[in-house]
Order: structure tokens, then sequence, then C-alpha cells
């Protein structure tokens, strides 16, 4: 029952194989991983569609292993998801990001929105809305310069909760997002009801949208319901011009893809804003 997918991705990959760990143990390296700060956080650009230029960033975690370097997300979270362990883990990405807000303030950049990956079994708990309450309360410039994103999937697991987190959460300044949208379920009476600023298409369509009929009806119809419904929208794995254009076209807002800038880290990423002022 416990071999969930998370597990199962786990056995399949190079991370740790030879000593074939099992999730306790995983999950203790974790924790201890932590603990002795061995996430870090890289910046995803997400530009605006008629320009290119830089409008926000997604904040992207990783895990630096001091033996096995750098290890993605999906070979970690979904294990941290089985246990209380992402709490912890949503709870040093927030804080990191804050951490890192401030310090670009002080080095005298213009602030970026950053957006920040909340789990499924975070969204629906008060303790998100304090942990937020209590970061901005000395920072009273940095509320809107935080965002969160929430799955669908994650929103539709209990989404009355979920929409009242959000809700206070926009009353303190912190607007949100629903990732991955079209990969899930929600009826469209829901959609209005979550009450969320930003959808973001799934990448699945993107990646067929200029190729198959599907996805770019799907990718279509998704945009013009954004619209109609006042959000904005953002097409997530844009990898090619083409793909770019006729996006534009469907009227997306923002894109996010390999083809304008990938993730990076903090120090890159600054660099990346710094340039970007001054042209
Ligand atoms: P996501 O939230 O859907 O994040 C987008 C993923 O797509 C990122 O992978 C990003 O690097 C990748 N991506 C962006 N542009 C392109 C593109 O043009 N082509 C392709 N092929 N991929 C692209 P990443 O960083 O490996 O993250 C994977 C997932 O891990 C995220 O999916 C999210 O569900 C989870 N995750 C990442 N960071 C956090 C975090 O801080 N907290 C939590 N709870 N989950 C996180
Ligand atoms: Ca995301
Ligand atoms: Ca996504
Ligand atoms: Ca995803």
């Amino acid at each position: 029952k416990n071999a969930g997918k998370g597990c199962y991705r786990f056995w399949n990959d190079d991370f740790l194989k030879e000593s074939t760990p099992d999730r306790m143990m995983i999950e203790s390296l974790l924790r201890e991983g932590i603990r002795q700060n061995q996430l870090v956080l890289h910046y995803q650009p997400i530009v605006e569609a008629s320009t290119g230029k830089i409008r926000s960033l997604e904040a992207l975690v990783r895990w630096n292993h001091p033996v096995k370097g750098m290890i993605p997300p999906d070979d970690f979270i979904p294990i941290a998801e089985e246990t209380s362990l992402i709490l912890q883990l949503d709870e040093w990405v927030i804080h990191e990001v804050v951490r890192q807000q401030s310090e670009w303030k002080r080095q005298g950049i213009n602030l970026c929105p950053v957006s920040i990956n909340i789990s499924a079994s975070h969204i629906s708990l008060p303790s998100l809305l304090h942990t937020f309450e209590t970061l901005v309360k000395g920072k009273p410039y940095l509320a809107n310069f935080l965002q969160v994103e929430v799955t669908e999937t994650a929103m539709m697991m209990d989404p009355d909760n979920a929409t009242l987190i959000l809700n206070q959460l926009f009353n303190i300044g912190v607007s949100s997002s629903i990732d991955d949208f079209g990969s899930g379920y929600t009826s469209l009476g829901y959609l209005k009801k979550l009450n969320a600023d930003v959808l973001k298409i799934d990448r699945s369509f993107i990646d067929g949208i200029t190729t198959d009929s599907f996805d770019h009806d799907v990718a279509k119809a998704i945009i013009a319901l954004a619209v109609s419904m006042s959000m904005k929208v953002v097409a997530e794995g844009v990898e090619n011009k083409e793909q770019w254009k006729m996006l534009k076209e469907f009227g997306c807002d923002y894109l996010q893809g390999y083809y304008f800038h990938r993730p990076m880290s903090s120090d890159k990423v600054y660099e990346l804003l710094e340039r970007h002022e001054s042209v």
C-alpha cells in the first residue's frame, strides 16, 4: 500500500540505487537534509507573452545532497508527501523565498513576484496562513511579491477549505495560481468558487499545441475560459517559437519554458534581472 508512485520512481532512479534504501531511510535522509540546509531553490522566469519580458519567477526546490549531487524534486517530493515531512519542506521553501526577497531588496534590486508551490496536504491547513501572516507582518512590502501555486488536483481534494485559505491569503496580499490546469477534474462551477487569480495550463497540452488538434483546441478553450472569468493565464513548458506565436494568438498572458529561460540559481537570476532592468 505504501508503494506510492514516489517510491516506485525512486527505485528506478540513480539516486542511492546501490544501497536500495527503503522509504523510511530516504525520509530520514531528507529530514536531516532539510535540517542541514541541503535544499536549494532555483528560479524560473515567467515572461509576458506580448513582449517576452520577465514578470515573475517560480521557485523550484532541489536537494543538493553532499554525495549524490543535485536531486530533482520529482525524486523526493512524492516521498515527502506521504508523510508530514512535506509540511516542513514547504515551510522551508516559504522561509527561503522570503529570505531571498529580503536579500534582493537589501541589494537594491527591483523585486519580482515569486510563486511558491504548495503541496496538497498543506493547502487546506490554517497553519499555512499563519506562516505567511507572520512572515509578512514585519515586512509589509513583501506580500505583493509572494504568490502560491496549488495544483488543480490538490485544490479538488478539499476544495472548500482550500478556497477559504486562498481567499485569506488574498486578503493579506498573497495571490494564487491553479497549477497544472487541465490535467485534473474541476467542474466549471467550482472554478469560479476557487477564486484564484491565475490559471497555469498543464505542460502536456502545450507540448502538442502546434501538432495535435486536441491539445490545440483544449489550450485555446482554457485560455478563452480564463479570459471570460477575468483570470490571467500562464502556459508552461513553452519550448519553441511556434508555440509562443500560437499562444499569443490565443490571448495567453504569460509564458514559462525552456525557450525563454530554464530554472537557475538565485545568483544567475539576480544577474539576469539586473541586466533585464537596464535594457
Ligand atoms: P511544476 O510546479 O509543474 O513545475 C514546473 C516543472 O516544469 C519544473 O520542473 C520545471 O523545471 C519544468 N519546466 C519548465 N519549463 C519547461 C520546459 O519548457 N520543458 C520541460 N520539459 N520542462 C519544463 P521541476 O523543477 O523538476 O519540478 C517538478 C515538480 O516538482 C513541480 O512541477 C512541482 O510539482 C514540484 N516542486 C518543485 N518545487 C517544489 C517546491 O518547492 N515545493 C513543492 N511542494 N513542490 C515542488
Ligand atoms: Ca508549479
Ligand atoms: Ca505546473
Ligand atoms: Ca507539474
